[in-house]
């Protein structure tokens, strides 16, 4: 015969804490508490199994369920010394629900039940106190008639209401045993008009009733709905938990509370909880009375008027207190707890990991491991990777008052407010002339934005998705960005943006935040991070446990320098063009581009060259010796193109040609699709001086520094979007030239290696041949996303949503790497790769390389390094330590 109960209490159960995929977390604490030996009301759990049994079989339970239930109750009427229904004694059970993960307030509840007509005069004896057992019955009865009758909550509200204005009183505290008669009478009626029958008076009718509305919760549009946002799988199901009921409620002995072992706030060691005297869970919950707190010191802290727990019920806070530092040491982590005192006596309702801030994880997890409670390697497995973003970037003020406008993407984490500017060339007008701070607002942006981005406070697109321009290039400067917002309309011309009927004028104030995608109107006040002696503490122990390398993705002196602070072990990806966009060069590069002759565009690179090596001198110098891995040109030409007539006649005056002449060729060069044109290493083959020239520039800086600190540089150059190994062929040989001529001119050697990027599918597959000319290999995941998929990264935001709504796609697979399918050809590419050329050094730089999930991937197909924004370099570094002791859970820890 199949098991479809668990029992507890009395100082045993048939469940462990172990077993929570079958009873769920609250079930699975209660039998480990009851284990324990520690006070908790008895019951029993029927299991996930049944929920999932009562789904595959039309709402159907086992047949062997009756019986079972049946036994346990007798279990606990036996141990509470009191019957299910009774007249005289009768017992009270509650039910609950309880899946394997914690899913608050999401599915049904219904407390007191065993109560009727006939069992509420017997407590009311039992209990000496009649206005206790009628609180108690109507209270029952507006649960069950709202929860299992659906019979809505306010049809009793309102009766309360006119009970208590008929006898002009305010508080429900003040009504009598009789009035609370009356009102279990008009309850009653309520439910016969409504539904036709009369609210159940047979208690065990009542009980599959209630048992039938917590499985049938599991399947309500919140519990949907949160199961989507937290990725819990439907078929887990709930199990359901029946309890006998203490009071927290019956005078001034009882009370009712929740307690956490550690202050989940901060993280110190210090009993935190509060309490409701003569109160009912759902009294703490609801926020109808103040608390008070649980310590003397807590109520200190609170410069709180109302006595602790510690000061007006001593016994029991020692009890309580004792039980904290057992369930602590024996669950190994913070706990959080609910209690209920009834006449004097403590009964622990729940015990769970506790949720707390990512200072006060990193603080408990670094004492924990000091006090010996844990390992380090514990320690670091408790740290979500994620949440570390909180601590590097300011946040919102969790107090402030707030207004949200509209949400978009959590594009680049940090919160910031400002002036709302449109133009990249506002927002540097108003940064340097006007002292503002801005906000800068675009439907997308392009390269050529760099200098608005670069000022502004945030960065906020209506467009675009994770891995689009605006996103990549804000993490990358650790510059807070909401994108692709689509709520709002953006009206250029106007200077104005308009969300839900509502308009922001150029120069008002709005604030993001990064992290959640959140737009708020006006100022929100932030909390700066401070990276404490805690957090500090961890990444040692991080790097002692890790093999994967951790580069960063980075250009400038000043996320160069950001990289390394954060810990960073080199630079994995330094995109070139990003160097080109100053507005001293950007001229002149578009001289180079719209030369019509290799001799328009070389007099065009003769002027660049200095400015270049000047940027890969600076680079090597911050870098000291780290490897630096640097991409030479790659973007779509078009991001380069002048698009005003001002700009073209600029352009053709620098060159001293006519400006038609340029204006011709600017349109000779538009693109349908420039994504997929004429772009990286494709401009090497055809402009092949334009590779010989960032050539150059290394190899001279990489002399210049060498010599300059006695410290040899070992460039690391890669060729971008390469699909064919003759492509990768012809610049190697151009750049072994120029190499060739550089150290003969300088008379000095180095060595360099010379690589590819990884970012087409046929150079995945065809990964053997590459390698043989390949000295590594840096997956750029952007781009073999977008190519995998068939997805543009710029465009796919809007309709990625619907996808993943529809659970086609789980998640944007431009920001966790797609296991399956992108992640298969990192494997195949990895492994024939390493067939050509063992030892071959791998790494990936597309934005995945910062992504925990991603990085556990990383290190399970063997790269070498993962190389991410300076910003993400922490949470990095702490992934990858999580996924070397191989406890990785995807997304995050917890
Ligand atoms: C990539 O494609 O993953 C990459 C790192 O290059 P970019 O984002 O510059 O195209
Ligand atoms: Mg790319």
């Amino acid at each position: 015969m199949s098991k479809w109960v668990y029992s507890f209490g009395g100082g045993r159960a048939e469940g462990r804490a172990d077993m929570k995929n079958l009873l769920g977390g609250k079930g699975a604490n209660l039998a480990e508490m009851a284990n324990l030996g520690i006070p908790v009301p008895p019951g029993f759990t029927i299991p996930t199994e049944v929920c999932t049994y009562y789904y595959a079989n039309g709402n159907a339970y086992p047949a062997e369920l009756t019986e079972q239930v049946t036994e346990a109750l007798v279990r606990v009427e036996e141990i509470m010394d009191a019957k299910f229904g009774d007249a005289a004694n009768p017992l009270l059970v509650s039910v609950r629900s309880g899946a394997r993960a914690s899913m608050p307030g999401m599915m049904d509840t219904i407390l007191n039940l065993g109560l009727n007509d006939v069992s509420v005069e017997g407590l009311a004896k039992r209990s000496g106190d009649a206005r206790f057992a009628y609180d108690s019955y109507r209270r029952f009865i507006q649960m069950y008639s709202d929860v299992v009758l659906g019979v809505e909550h306010h049809h009793f509200e309102d009766i309360l209401e006119e009970a208590k204005s008929d006898r002009d009183i305010t508080l429900d505290t003040e009504l009598t045993a009789d009035d609370w008669k009356k009102v279990v009478g008009k309850y009653k009626d309520k439910v016969l008009a409504e539904l036709g029958t009369p609210f159940p008076q047979d208690v065990h009718d009542q009980l599959w009733g209630a048992v039938g509305a917590v499985f049938g919760s599991w399947m309500n549009q919140r519990a949907i709905t949160y199961r989507r946002l937290h990725d819990i799988p439907e078929i887990w199901g709930t199990a359901v938990n029946v309890q006998a009921m203490v009071f927290g409620n019956m005078g001034d002995d009882c009370c009712t509370g929740v307690c956490f072992t550690r202050d989940p706030s901060n993280g110190d060691n210090d009993f935190y909880g509060e309490f409701l005297v003569n109160a009912q869970g759902e009294d703490v919950v609801a926020g109808i009375r103040t608390p008070q707190q649980l310590t003397k010191h807590g109520r200190e802290l609170q410069h709180s008027d109302l006595p602790s727990m510690e000061e007006v019920m001593p016994e029991v806070f020692r009890e309580l207190n004792a039980i904290r530092h057992k369930l602590e040491a024996h669950y190994k982590d913070m706990q959080d707890m609910e209690f209920t005192v009834q006449q004097k006596r403590l009964w622990m309702l729940q015990t769970r990991t506790g949720k707390r801030t990512t200072n006060a994880a990193l603080k408990i997890a670094v004492d924990m491991a000091r006090e010996g409670l844990i390992t380090r390697k514990e320690a670091i497995g408790r740290i979500d990777p994620a949440a570390l973003d909180q601590l590097l970037h300011p946040t919102l003020d969790p107090k402030a008052a707030r207004d949200l406008l509209a949400r978009g993407l959590p594009a680049s984490p940090g919160a910031a407010s400002g002036k709302v500017v449109f133009s990249a060339e506002d927002a540097e007008i108003w940064v340097k002339d006007k002292k503002e701070q801005v906000i800068l607002v675009r439907i997308e942006t392009s390269p050529e934005d760099i200098g608005g981005m670069h000022v502004s406070e945030g960065i906020l697109t209506t467009r675009g998705g994770m891995t689009s321009h605006a996103a990549v290039v804000a993490r990358g400067m650790g510059t807070p960005c909401v994108a692709g917002c689509g709520e709002i309309r953006v009206d250029y011309a106007a200077k104005t943006l308009k969300v839900a009927g509502r308009v922001v004028r150029e120069g008002e104030i709005i604030t993001i935040d990064g992290g959640t995608g959140e737009v708020f109107a006006g100022a929100v006040p932030t909390i700066q991070p401070e990276l404490t002696g805690d957090f500090a503490t961890l990444m040692e122990w991080v790097d002692t446990i890790r093999t994967l390398k951790v580069r960063a993705n980075a250009e400038t002196p000043v996320d160069a320098a950001t990289a390394r602070k954060f810990g960073a072990e080199g630079i994995g990806l330094c995109r070139t063009e990003h160097m080109f966009f100053d507005p001293e060069r950007i001229l002149v590069v578009r001289e180079m581009i719209l030369a019509e002759t290799e001799k328009g565009r070389r007099a065009a690179l003769a002027k660049l060259l200095p400015f270049q090596r000047q940027d890969f001198v600076d680079l090597f110098n911050i870098m000291q010796g780290l490897p630096v891995t640097i991409r030479l040109l790659d973007p779509p030409l078009h991001e380069f193109l002048p698009h005003t007539d001002a700009e073209i006649a600029e352009v053709a005056q620098a060159a001293g040609v006519e400006a038609s002449v340029v204006a011709a060729r600017n349109a000779s060069l538009h693109e349908s699709n420039p994504m997929l044109g004429h772009r990286g290493c494709r401009l090497g083959i055809t402009y092949p001086e334009i590779y010989e020239m960032q050539a150059r520039a290394i190899f001279e800086a990489a002399v210049q520094v060498s010599r300059e600190t006695g410290r040899t540089v070992t460039p690391e150059i890669m060729i971008p979007l390469v699909g064919a190994k003759k492509e990768l062929d012809l610049m190697k040989a151009a750049i072994d030239k120029v190499a060739g001529e550089v150290f003969a001119e300088a008379s000095y050697q180095l060595k360099y290696m010379v690589g590819t990027m990884i970012e087409l599918p046929r150079a995945a597959l065809l990964a053997g041949q590459i390698a043989e000319s390949a000295e590594f290999f840096s997956f750029g995941t952007n781009d073999l996303t977008q190519t995998t998929f068939g997805m543009s990264r710029d465009d796919s935001g809007p309709f990625l949503e619907v996808y993943r709504a529809k659970g086609i796609y789980e998640h944007d697979p431009f920001a966790q790497l797609d296991q399956q399918g992108v992640g298969e050809l990192v494997k195949i590419a990895s492994e024939r790769g390493r067939a050509a050329r063992p030892g071959l050094k791998l790494g990936i730089c597309g934005e995945h390389g910062g992504d925990p999930s991603s990085i556990a991937f990383c290190q399970s197909v063997g790269l070498d390094y993962v190389s991410c924004s300076p910003y993400r370099v922490p949470i990095a570094r702490l992934a990858a330590a999580q996924a070397a002791l191989g406890d990785s859970k995807g997304s995050g820890m917890h």
